[in-house]
């Protein structure tokens, strides 16, 4: 092994989170070296990003980049589809409700990923590794680590947006609560011959949700994205069906709004988990992204909440423009900064997905009430829209809008 490479900040991870990161912390004049696997096959992913999120990219000029793949969301659709004695009729939600021409944008995983590959290695304060961390060790002031393909790091700060079964947290030994849902997600690209009309919808089942989202039209196609939760057991029977008996139960599934519908590239299928680690920082080390918190993908929150995470540590180099970035007031900053923020919105979207799970009439009851409530009572309605897309509480100065009027 040769002599270390030195840099400010080391970051594990070339997801969303781990390029994104980089790209913010260099924005600032920070230099850092990004290690992390890369990984732009086309996959039936997709993700949604909200107006908080889009400011962010925006403000990093990622945006128009990343518009042309992007499908905007100006409506919402939710309809109760659990069978439950208090079902209500579909809840819309409009973004012009709250002066939005759209609540965000939905985009492939491969395009957003590929777009920002290469906005990283166009970038002279990053380095972009394709390998993996194999070892962490933290010293006074600085941390050092080594790949698997032998190379050495030195920096001042540890950023680990390596995923949920993060190394550098582990080095850390920073603890983890992990729980499982009885729940499969099935994802699935969608060609269909009905226009989506930018409307997202989500068909709440007793098996969790059936979204659609939409993607932007190509080869003439009309495209959604799908993320479908079912039972282990339905997931292994659909994973068998063939693209046509697939696509005949998607259909049924989603009352035939979009019309014909075909497969399109691959399926994915992803076990239903939870994760909060007990800090999100510690000695010359920050959490990102599912380093730092796993749900399941209920209301598209999970890079919505990574994108959170970066703007904060942003927003903490700013403040600590001469300090050393990996010592205890910047790293006890981003702990405090982030806290709130990741437990309202992971129980949350625990909660809600529960309660679908629950046959129980009291909580069948409080879920119909709650969307009752939302589709009667405007203020509620309009500040459960806005916090859900471009939060206010605790969210960095960068990702918040200016008030409009209700
Ligand atoms: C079905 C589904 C749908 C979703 N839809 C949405 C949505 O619509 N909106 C939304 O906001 N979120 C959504 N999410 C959540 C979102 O996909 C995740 O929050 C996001 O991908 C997490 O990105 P990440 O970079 O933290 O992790 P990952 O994408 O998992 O990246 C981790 C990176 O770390 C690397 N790595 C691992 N170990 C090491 C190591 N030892 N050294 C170096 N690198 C390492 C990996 O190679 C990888 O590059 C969805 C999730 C699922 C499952």
């Amino acid at each position: 092994m040769g002599t270390a490479a030195k840099t400010e900040i080391l970051i594990a991870g070339a997801g969303a989170v781990g390029l994104l990161a980089g790209l913010s912390v260099a924005r600032l004049g920070r230099r850092a070296i990004i290690v992390g696997r890369i990984e732009t096959r086309r996959l039936a992913r997709t993700v949604a990003l909200f107006d908080g999120s889009i400011r962010l990219l925006q403000a990093l000029d990622l945006w128009p980049r990343l518009a042309p793949h992007a499908a905007p969301l100006a409506r919402m659709c939710i309809i109760d589809d659990t069978g439950s004695l208090f079902r209500t009729g579909p809840a819309f939600f409009e973004a012009s409700e709250i002066g939005l021409d759209q609540f965000g944008w939905n985009l492939e995983n491969a395009d957003l990923i590929g777009e920002l590959v290469r906005e990283v290695q166009a970038h002279p304060n990053l380095t972009l590794i394709d390998g993996l961390l194999a070892d962490v060790s933290f010293a006074d002031d600085h941390v050092a680590a080594t790949s698997e393909e032998g190379h050495a790091f030195e920096a001042q700060l540890l950023v680990a947006a390596d995923g949920r079964h993060s190394l550098g947290r582990k080095a850390a030994q920073i603890d983890v609560r992990e729980w499982t849902y009885p729940q499969i997600a099935l994802t699935a690209l969608l060609a269909h011959r009905r226009p989506h009309q930018n409307t997202s919808t989500e068909f709440h089942t007793r098996h969790g949700p059936f979204t659609l989202v939409p993607l932007p039209p190509k080869d003439g196609q009309n495209r959604s994205s799908l993320v479908w939760m079912m039972t282990p057991e339905e997931a292994e029977r659909r994973k068998a069906l063939t693209d046509a008996d697939l696509a005949n139960e998607i259909e049924r599934q989603a009352q035939s709004m979009l019309g014909k519908i075909t497969l399109l590239v691959g399926r994915g299928i992803f076990p239903m988990q939870g994760m909060t680690p007990d800090r999100f920082a510690d000695h010359r080390i920050l959490l990102m992204g599912e380093a730092a918190h796993v749900f399941p993908p209920i209301g598209a929150q999970g890079l919505n909440l990574g994108l959170r995470d970066i703007a904060h540590l942003s927003e903490i180099i700013e403040e600590n423009i001469s300090t050393d970035i990996g010592d205890a007031t910047p790293t006890k900053a981003y702990d405090e900064r982030r806290r709130n923020d990741v437990a309202t919105r992971s129980w949350g979207i625990d909660l809600l997905n529960r309660s679908l799970l629950a046959p129980y009439l009291p909580v069948d009851f409080m879920r119909g009430a709650g969307l009752v409530g939302l589709s009667l009572l405007k203020p509620l309605r309009h500040f459960t829209m806005r916090e859900g897309v471009t939060p206010q509480f605790g969210a960095p100065r960068i990702m918040r809008a200016a008030r409009t009027r209700s």
